[in-house]
């Protein structure tokens, strides 16, 4: 049961988290006949990330079962944008936070955590990386009354928010333009985006393609363990979190990061300034343009802006390598496909319903 003061706080952040415009980006590969791929701008969202749709829920449903308690402590362990939206979203509600990542993520991503007044814990190489902020985060909660740990690797709510707002509105977006999706690809960090969008999308759109990214460079998924480095903060972790379920989806498809930098530079020059893994996103969702043919419809999502990555390799030239696809690519700007409403919408809240009903044509 939520207090008012807490629906009245939620009601004001969903107006800016979600409900973001899909592109169609234009492009022509090898001076070849112009093409399209759609991506939704989840670098719109409140703090420049999707995140923000898997923070917000897991944070209402949260209230709602009476997991997290008045002022009580949000704890998390994340590489990133997870604290960010954490910090802010859990703040936004009136509750203290404290985030432990790895201490080589960019300054920018630990700068902007801590303007939100959240608390943060850098751990080192030494101290176990992603996997020891996972266990010191587990460590503050058993000592601390009333906190509550999201643990976005392994909740299941972690894929609804994806299955219940990204994968519906990028549907209604798309019927609204009369096209059906005929694949959807997108990196893997939690895995929360590709299996949350992949599993109402296969429900929506019997035959859909489903395809995970991965870095060539650090092919945790298609290992199933850390190897090599690699670029693309946000995406491949240190191990296959537990959401992901390979079985349920297409081939992965392996993105070299410095093919990923090229690409998001080149977004950037057409004023999308996106971060690597939209780069990456969009290679893979031109490959699978390319190889399903003419009448694909093939759909990624822009995780996050450029804003983070003003201090890495996304800001200095990229040697050429002769694998590249990104050069290979024209960009011919974009069009957008409009927001699905005005009224912000959850498929997880019932009042929506009907609004979503109307939208993706289905009945509630
Ligand atoms: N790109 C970026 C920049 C991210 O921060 C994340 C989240 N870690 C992802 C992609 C992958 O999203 P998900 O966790 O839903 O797999």
């Amino acid at each position: 049961m939520l207090d008012d003061r807490t629906v009245h706080r939620l009601r004001g952040l969903r107006v800016l988290v979600g409900n973001t415009p899909l592109l169609a980006i234009e492009y022509r590969l090898d001076g070849g006949p112009p093409r399209a791929v759609y991506a939704k701008a989840e670098h719109l969202n409140l703090t420049g990330s999707i995140k923000d749709r898997m923070a917000l829920h897991i944070l209402r449903r949260a209230c709602e079962t009476g997991a997290l308690r008045p002022g009580g402590l949000i704890i998390e362990a994340t590489s990133g944008n997870t604290g960010i939206s954490f910090a802010a979203i859990g703040r936004a509600l009136g509750h203290p936070v404290a985030i432990f990542m790895p201490d080589w993520m960019s300054e920018e991503r630990k700068a902007l955590i801590r303007s939100f007044g959240a608390a943060i814990h850098l751990v080192s190489k030494d101290d176990g990386g992603f996997l020891g902020s996972i266990r010191l985060a587990e460590e503050l909660a058993a000592q601390t009354p009333g906190a509550f740990l999201p643990r976005q690797f392994a909740n299941d709510e972690n894929p609804v928010a994806h299955a219940t707002s990204t994968g519906p509105e990028l549907l209604a977006q798309l019927r609204s333009q009369g096209l059906a999706p005929t694949a959807f690809t997108a990196g893997v960090g939690t895995g929360g985006t590709i299996m949350g969008v992949g599993r109402y999308l296969q429900r929506e759109v019997p035959g859909i393609k489903v395809h995970p990214v991965e870095p060539a460079n650090s092919p945790t998924l298609s290992t199933g363990h850390k190897v090599g480095r690699h670029r693309i903060q946000g995406i491949s972790d240190e191990f296959i979190p537990p959401i992901v379920q390979l079985d349920a989806l297409d081939a992965i498809i392996a993105v070299d990061d410095g093919d990923a930098i090229r690409m998001a530079q080149a977004l950037a020059h057409q004023g999308l300034g996106v971060g690597i893994s939209s780069g990456a996103n969009f290679l893979a969702a031109v490959r699978l343009r390319e190889q399903l043919g003419d009448a694909a419809v093939v759909v990624t999502v822009f995780p996050d802006s450029n804003k983070k990555y003003l201090t890495t390799d996304l800001l200095r030239d990229e040697p050429p390598h002769p694998d590249h696809l990104a050069p290979r690519i024209e960009l011919d700007g974009f069009r957008g496909v409009n927001r699905v409403c005005d009224v912000c919408f959850d498929a997880s809240d019932p009042a929506s319903a009907p609004a979503l009903a109307t939208l993706t044509g289905r009945r509630p």
